[in-house]
């Protein structure tokens, strides 16, 4: 996804959207034609409004009566994500969280191709993990000027997430996807995604003590 759009549509709607997709894939499997913005918004438990908003930044519009046509809707969102052309990426730091998004074969399905790993330990470098190389950090930014590749995983210790960053900034990195809890000080020109399993912990951990108080 491109800068302009995350700057231009609310995040959270942005962020909203696989949700849709993965119920609208459902439905699709059961050959539903067309939904309203009430099932939808029924089955996800949201608000029905929100959900007409969210799905109108793709561009789509809703007939009166009908509701979305399911393929069209699909067609759309996946438009809108940018999930029909596959992004080619690099990762570095093959170690527990590494491997583990290395091993996931559904990023294909969402426009995110992991071709390569980079890494500092020999004992890994050079090996095939799930039929893509480690190479080591220091062929990072050739490999990605002569391949082209734009998004940038880090999956290292924070102490070197910075490092890691700088080297992906000067291979012309245009978005990072960052994993460890680190701020990275970037360009204006890259976007970075932070993940944190820790704050979505956190809501559920405050909720649980919120009903059990
Ligand atoms: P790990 O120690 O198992 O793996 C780290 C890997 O990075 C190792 O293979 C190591 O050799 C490599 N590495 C270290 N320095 C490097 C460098 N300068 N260049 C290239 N490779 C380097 O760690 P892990 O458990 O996989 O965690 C990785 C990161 O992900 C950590 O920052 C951790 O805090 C973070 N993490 C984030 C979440 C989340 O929710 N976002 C969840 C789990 C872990």
């Amino acid at each position: 996804m491109s800068k302009e759009k995350v700057k231009k549509y609310p995040v959270p709607s942005v962020r909203r959207l696989p949700a849709y997709l993965r119920f609208l894939y459902e439905l699709k499997a059961k050959d539903r034609a067309a939904v309203s913005c009430t099932h939808i918004s029924d089955e996800l438990r949201l608000d029905p409004t929100q959900v007409r908003k969210d799905l109108a930044i793709t561009g789509i519009v809703g007939k009166p009566k009908i509701g979305y046509m399911v393929p069209e809707l699909i067609d759309a969102i996946e438009k809108f994500l940018g999930w029909h052309d596959c992004s080619e990426a690099f990762l570095v730091g093959v170690g527990n969280l590494g491997g583990a998004l290395l091993n996931y074969p559904d990023f294909k399905k969402h426009g995110l191709n992991i071709i390569a790993a980079f890494d500092i330990d020999n004992e890994k470098i050079g090996k095939t993990f799930q039929g893509k190389e480690i190479f080591p950090i220091e062929k990072f930014q050739n490999l990605a000027s002569r391949m082209h590749v734009k998004i940038g995983i880090i999956t290292v210790p924070p102490k070197h997430a910075q490092e890691i960053a700088n080297i992906m900034i000067r291979a012309d990195i245009k978005a990072i996807w960052n994993f460890a809890p680190a701020t990275l000080n970037v360009p204006e020109n890259v976007i970075v995604e932070n993940v944190h399993l820790a704050s979505s912990l956190a809501v559920l951990s405050s909720r649980l003590s919120e009903l059990y108080k």
